[in-house]
């Protein structure tokens, strides 16, 4: 299958970079260059800030309809070319085919959500002190947006935000992940297609730090949003407060999960296998420390381990493969060192715990127990196929270790008690929590953390509101 090089794309227009500067694009299962992305000058990103600029204006007011018939349309377009589109995701970002097509359908269902949110930017009306008075609060576009997404899923990360910016009636620079060029520009082709005008949605590509500095700092840039890790989302969040803009920031996470011996820790079990290894662990709301109530820890162990060890780990383009490769090497190094530490200071390796082969980035899929609090990998976000077991007596224990970390983004639990749900739902310190089932994610449901995790929503109702602002009008009659 053949995988397409990805270009710039500045005011309406697919550009080579100007210097003619490329990066390779791999195939993290096998190593192999497979494609090119461009990288833009610094020239390249003026224009693209400006294109953002001049046709802010036009995309403001235009009528919401128009705005929301173009995602619309997009959407479609996007279902149109889902196979081709998650082939070319699971080709540079190792995901399985069915993960890929599931994150191609989602981001078209993302798409059609703001479509529908784009005519409900609501204003209020006041009650004046004065009868010869009216006030209002209308709400409008920021402006034009920078925006950074990251490579673990980087059709729907990006679909969030270009949804809710365009239907707001914001522009946008959009620097994606250099290691998954070609899939998120699927989107600038489809938005393109669907009659989206010059200027309104751009591309970049290059030197993360220094396409983030530039826009970020940029006069025509109003507002910044990023998806990534805790310590370049605090690093851009400095930046854009020193420029006074304001910022989404979802970042990291190190999801507790509290399994009471009152639910079906057989099922639980099973549903915690898929959730964990989709996607090779490299999920912010991934579940990671499995706090086990103590009674039941060896039952949720045996059956955890004996369905993780059936995963079959493959290229994600094979069929039947459960389980794809890291996305880098680097991703590969970071995933071994968290494990040789907790290995070092005495943990038991239940399951994995090594690199599979020597090409690709294939990792065992891994379950760790015998854990202390001044290991690495129970402090640091492992971002990789890693499950810890961590056995507790109370709930109120089980709560001090979920809230014990900074993050603050997903949180899972699995009780048959109504007063324990009702604790834990108050009590856990997360963005979300996840009660007996899985259901986080969804185009119509919040989506953000707490913490160090971030702020902002990405999803839901509230996420169109982060590209609006407040104007507020009082007006005499007479
Ligand atoms: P990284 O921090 O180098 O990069 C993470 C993402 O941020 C990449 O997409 C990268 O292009 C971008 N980035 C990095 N520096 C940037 C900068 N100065 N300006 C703008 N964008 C920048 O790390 P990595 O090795 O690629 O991933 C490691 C960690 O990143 C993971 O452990 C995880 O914590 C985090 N991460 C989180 C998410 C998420 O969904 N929240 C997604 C991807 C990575």
């Amino acid at each position: 299958m053949s995988y397409p090089d990805t270009r710039l794309f500045i005011d309406g227009r697919w550009l080579d970079g100007g210097s003619g500067r490329t990066i390779d694009v791999t195939d993290p299962a096998t190593g192999a260059v497979i494609g090119k992305v461009c990288v833009a000058t610094e020239s390249q990103l003026e224009q693209a800030a400006a294109a953002a600029q001049a046709a802010f204006a036009g995309w403001a007011d235009a009528s919401v309809l128009d705005r929301s018939g173009v995602l619309r349309r997009a959407a479609t377009a996007l279902r149109a070319r889902a196979a081709e589109t998650a082939a070319i995701l699971t080709r540079e970002q190792g995901k399985p085919l069915v993960e890929a097509r599931a994150e191609v359908d989602g981001a078209a269902d993302i798409f059609d959500w703001f479509a529908e949110e784009a005519r409900r930017t609501y204003g209020q009306v006041v009650p004046a002190r004065d009868p010869a008075v009216r006030q209002t609060a209308i709400r409008e576009p920021i402006g034009p947006v920078a925006a950074f997404t990251p490579w673990n899923f980087p059709v729907s990360q990006a679909a969030r935000k270009i949804g809710a910016a365009l239907a707001a009636g914001c522009t946008m620079v959009l620097k994606p992940a250099e290691e998954t060029p070609a899939s998120t520009a699927v989107l600038a082709q489809v938005l393109d297609e669907a009659g989206l005008p010059a200027g309104v949605l751009n591309l970049v590509y290059g030197v993360p730090s220094e396409i983030s500095s530039h826009l970020i700092a940029h006069a025509a840039i109003r507002k910044i949003s990023f998806t990534g890790s805790v310590p370049v989302g605090k690093q851009l969040a400095a930046l854009a407060g020193l420029h006074m803009k304001p910022a989404t920031m979802e970042l990291g996470g190190h999801a507790p999960v509290l399994v009471f011996a009152d639910s079906d820790v057989q099922s639980v079990a099973g549903l915690m296998v898929r959730s964990k290894f989709r996607n090779a662990g490299q999920v912010c709301v991934s579940p990671t420390r499995f706090l086990i109530e103590e009674t039941v820890i060896d039952t949720f162990r045996d059956a955890f381990v004996a369905q993780a060890r059936a995963l079959k780990v493959g290229h994600g383009l094979e069929e039947g493969s459960d389980m794809g490769p890291l996305v880098s090497e680097r991703r590969l190094e970071a995933v071994d060192a968290l494990i040789a530490d907790a290995r070092d200071r005495g943990a038991k390796v239940e399951l994995g715990g090594r690199r599979i082969g020597n090409a690709g980035n294939f990792y065992e899929p891994t379950v760790l127990s015998g854990l202390d609090r001044g290991m690495r990998v129970m402090n640091e976000e492992p971002f990789g196929p890693l499950a810890l077991l961590i056995p507790f007596k109370t709930t109120d224990e089980a709560l001090t270790e979920a809230n014990r970390l900074p993050f603050g983004l997903a949180s899972y639990a699995f009780t048959g008690s109504a007063a324990t749900k009702a604790t834990v739902e108050r009590q856990l310190q997360a963005g979300m929590v996840s009660i007996n089932h899985l259901g986080l994610a969804l185009p119509e449901t919040p989506f953000g953390g707490i913490k160090d995790s971030g702020y902002g929503t990405e999803g839901g109702s509230e996420a169109i509101g982060a590209y609006l602002t407040t104007k507020f009008i009082t007006e005499r009659h007479a």
